[in-house]
């Protein structure tokens, strides 16, 4: 009977589709649980450290015979926990900002800002963890590419679009490259590491979202999602080329004005 074959037919259409959302959502809640227990861990292991400090300075306090050498000792115990609570309070400011973009406010505090600037001002600040890893990190750049951004925010997305070329780059040269196409400026980070299964590369940009769950590469799988925000609350868009195992490029499309907002008030007049 046709009628009944195809509401079979119907029916098990939605229990497949039920089968994926509920296997989307159970995903979903994973990812959330590897991120609060890494997010933990992370808070936990300064906080540890901090209070084991705490301990020493208290034994040291207490009048000894070589008092010279027990505040020589206070001095460095009291840097490294003023160097642990720094590390506590960035990540805590970086949460924040996190749950902050989340609810859905992001403002931008536009300004004439030059991107290549910016992209030699933040390979400059890795210099010295470029060096370590003697990761090679060329800028391919001509004069100056300005535009109406939030500097800050930007700095943002490019740091963790190089730290990501670092993290995942198998040591390779990293390729930045700053360019105009008519009105919009074009940011590329090309790398030649690990790189990225086609089925994996859209999900990179959702929150919490990591294709390689490694303790050993640090990082909650945010820095995707916030550079595709930023980018997004700019008018622009981010995108990923990619093959597993022979790299990945990512590209960025800023246009260099902003939307000018509607002025509220009265018509201007032409001519
Ligand atoms: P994470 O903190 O995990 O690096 P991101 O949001 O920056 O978070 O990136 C999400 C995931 O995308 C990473 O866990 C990694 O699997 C993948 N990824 C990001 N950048 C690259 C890259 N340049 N090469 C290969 N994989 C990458």
């Amino acid at each position: 009977d046709l009628v009944l074959a195809e509401e079979l037919v119907r029916r098990a259409g939605l229990a497949v589709d039920n089968a994926r959302l509920f296997r989307k959502a159970q995903e979903a809640l994973k990812s959330r649980d590897e991120f609060l227990s890494m997010a933990s861990h992370d808070l936990r292991s300064p906080l540890t450290s901090l209070r084991l400090q705490l301990h020493a300075v208290r034994r040291d306090l207490q009048p000894g015979d070589e008092r010279k050498r027990a505040s020589e000792k206070l001095v460095s115990r009291v840097e490294s926990m003023e160097r642990q609570t720094d590390r506590m309070l960035r990540m805590m400011d970086a949460l924040l900002d996190i749950s902050q973009m989340t609810a859905g406010r992001l403002e931008l505090k536009r300004q004439k800002v030059d991107l290549v600037e910016l992209v030699r001002g933040a390979v400059g600040t890795l210099d010295e963890e470029l060096r370590q890893n003697g990761v090679q990190m060329r800028v391919h750049a001509e004069g100056r590419v300005e535009g109406e951004w939030d500097r800050l925010r930007l700095e943002q997305v490019i740091d963790n679009l190089l730290s990501n070329a670092v993290k995942y780059g198998k040591g390779q040269p990293v390729d930045l490259t700053v360019s105009v196409d008519g009105t919009t400026a074009r940011l590329v980070v090309c790398d030649r590491g690990v790189g990225i299964a086609p089925e994996d590369q859209e999900r990179l940009f959702e929150r919490f979202e990591r294709v390689r769950l490694d303790r050993n590469v640090g990082g909650y799988g945010v820095g995707l999602w916030i550079v595709r925000r930023v980018v997004e609350a700019h008018g622009g868009r981010v995108s990923v080329e990619s093959r597993l195992g022979e790299g990945s490029s990512f590209t960025v499309l800023l246009p260099m004005r902003g939307q000018a907002p509607a002025q509220p008030g009265c018509a201007q007049e032409t001519g």
